[in-house]
C-alpha cells in the first residue's frame, strides 16, 4: 500500500504487514507521517516540552499515566 507523508508529500510504499499499515488502511482519516518527518517531529516536541515553554490547550481531564483496568 502507497502513503503520502503530510508533511513533506513524499510517496512511501508501505509494508502491508505492519499494523501501522493496517491501521491506516482502516481509518484512512489518520494520517501518514513519513519516518523522517515523525523523527524531526518527535525530536522538536521533546525539545519544546523540556524547555518549559509547552503549554497544553487542551483541559486537562486525566493523567497521562493511568492505572491498569484490571488492578
Ligand atoms: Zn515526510
Amino acid at each position: 500500500m502507497k502513503a503520502q507523508c503530510i508533511l513533506c508529500e513524499t510517496i512511501d510504499e508501505l509494508d502491508d504487514k505492519k499494523f501501522k499499515t493496517k491501521q491506516l488502511r482502516n481509518k484512512p482519516i489518520r494520517m501518514y507521517l513519513c519516518p523522517e518527518c515523525e523523527t524531526r517531529i518527535a525530536q522538536k516536541t521533546v525539545e519544546r516540552i523540556n524547555s518549559g515553554k509547552f503549554e497544553f490547550h487542551k483541559p486537562k481531564t486525566k493523567n497521562f499515566i493511568e492505572k491498569p483496568a484490571n488492578l
